[in-house]
């Protein structure tokens, strides 16, 4: 097992091997976010005929090649076509079909002219300005043509593709499966929220902290509930998360003497790959698998809830996207000003809790506050997390770093009055 290593080195150890699961069947009215496991072709053609873009009069361009507002040209009003109906026949020369957005051009008509400039004469129809032939018609098949590969392998589900999807018939589509997290809270010291805090207990949220963001990177996580610091139920609690693909625990992976999580993983199977990332806050991160790979990926989150939500961040949802099917497993990142000046030791690579505030072209980055990793309230003001290098002691105001974006909202706010 490794120990010390750089946030770089771990990143690459947790993915290395890791590929999309396989694929599954969903309905495609639920496949929102989820990304494509194959191409899909289209089995027809759209629009599937010549149509109309327009409420108005179907017509031959030539027919009016001479009109004008002084020399108006009429024809006479054969039928009408509403969309999704036929035109009786095909329209002869000198005459106009009423037509509808979306309805199919009559055989022999190859123009729209659209109602606004045109006016109904009885039996006639008078047009005031020659059109171009072709004018507010949709060609058949410019949209897809049958055989078209229209999505690519891959693709992330979102609202137009979803569209896509059905206008092409599929209801249904293949996409990767989502990955299983199951969450496992250790201490004694924990209750669940609705518990009772005294003698200094306090709630398991962690739990509710990593859940959503598994939620976020599209995993379904299951809550395997509280353990005890005894190695008996550790053992009990991650063996009921061994049919998981990601098996994600919290606290109990420091140096204590109550600290069993590493242990326990190895007797019931799992090399651990690491443990301890040169950063702040999360040092004791551990990272494990089952090398016979029929096990979880296995991560031991330190228990501090800052420590747990960042360490989860920047290994455990690159895993999940990744599993998802996703190409894209890095946030935004930005470089920002410092709005005021950072200081820490030599050694580690920090991750401070930021607010960004726009500033003209600007973004200036300040302190959520007191960075204990025990202040979850410090994160839950974070709008991202500035990279403050290992090597580095002093940021100064004004100076500029690297923020990772963690509520991209904040990119399309704006600038205070
Ligand atoms: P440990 O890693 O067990 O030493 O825990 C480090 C700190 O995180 C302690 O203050 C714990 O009380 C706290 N902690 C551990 N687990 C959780 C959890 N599930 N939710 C919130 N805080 C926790
Ligand atoms: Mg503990």
């Amino acid at each position: 097992m490794r120990t010390g290593i750089e946030v770089e080195e771990a990143r690459r150890l947790v993915l290395d091997g890791v590929a999309p699961l396989p694929a599954e069947t969903v309905a495609t009215v639920d496949a929102l976010g989820r990304v494509l496991a194959a191409p899909v072709a289209s089995g027809r053609t759209l629009p599937p005929a010549d149509c109309s873009a327009m409420d108005g009069w179907a017509l031959r361009a030539a027919d009016l090649a001479s009109a004008s507002r002084a020399a108006p040209r009429r024809l006479r009003a054969a039928f009408e076509v509403p969309a999704g109906g036929r035109a009786p026949r095909p329209l002869r020369p000198g005459e106009a079909a009423r037509i509808f957005t979306g309805a199919a051009l009559p055989p022999g008509a190859d123009s729209v002219v659209m109602q606004e400039d045109a006016v109904a004469e009885g039996a006639e129809v008078a047009f005031v300005a020659a059109p171009a032939r072709g004018e507010h018609v949709r060609l058949a098949g410019e949209d897809v043509r049958a055989g078209d590969e229209v999505l690519a392998a891959g693709t992330k589900l979102g609202p137009a593709q979803l569209g896509v999807l059905a206008s092409l018939g599929r209801s249904v589509v293949r996409v990767h499966r989502r990955p299983h997290v199951a969450i496992l809270s250790g201490g004694d010291e924990l209750v669940e929220p609705d518990e009772d805090v005294a003698g200094g207990r306090i709630v398991a949220s962690n739990a509710y902290s990593l859940a959503a963001q598994c939620a976020e990177a599209g995993a379904l996580a299951t809550n395997l509930g509280i353990a005890r610091d005894t190695r008996e139920e550790l053992e009990r609690g991650l063996a009921a998360g061994l049919g998981a693909d990601l098996l994600v625990s919290s606290a109990g992976v420091s140096v204590g003497d109550h600290d069993h999580v590493r242990p326990v993983l190895e007797k019931l199977g799992c090399r651990l790959v690491f443990w301890g990332v040169a950063m702040k806050p999360g040092f004791p991160l551990t990272f494990g698998r089952f090398d016979d790979g029929r096990g979880p990926l296995v991560f031991g989150l330190p228990g501090n809830p800052v420590s747990a939500m960042v360490t989860f961040e920047l290994f455990v949802r690159p895993v999940l996207l990744r599993l998802g099917g996703q190409r894209v497993l890095t946030r935004p990142v930005l470089r920002a000003v410092l709005g005021e000046t950072l200081r820490k030791n030599p050694g580690r690579l920090h991750f401070v809790r930021v607010t960004l505030a726009r500033e003209g072209e600007r973004f200036v980055a300040k302190s959520t506050g007191n960075q204990s990793s025990g202040v979850l309230r410090s994160m839950a003001l974070a709008q991202g997390l500035l990279v403050f290098p290992a090597a580095a002691s002093e940021l100064a105001q004004g100076a500029t770093a690297e923020v990772i974006v963690l509520d991209a909202d904040v990119l399309a706010a704006p600038e205070p009055a």
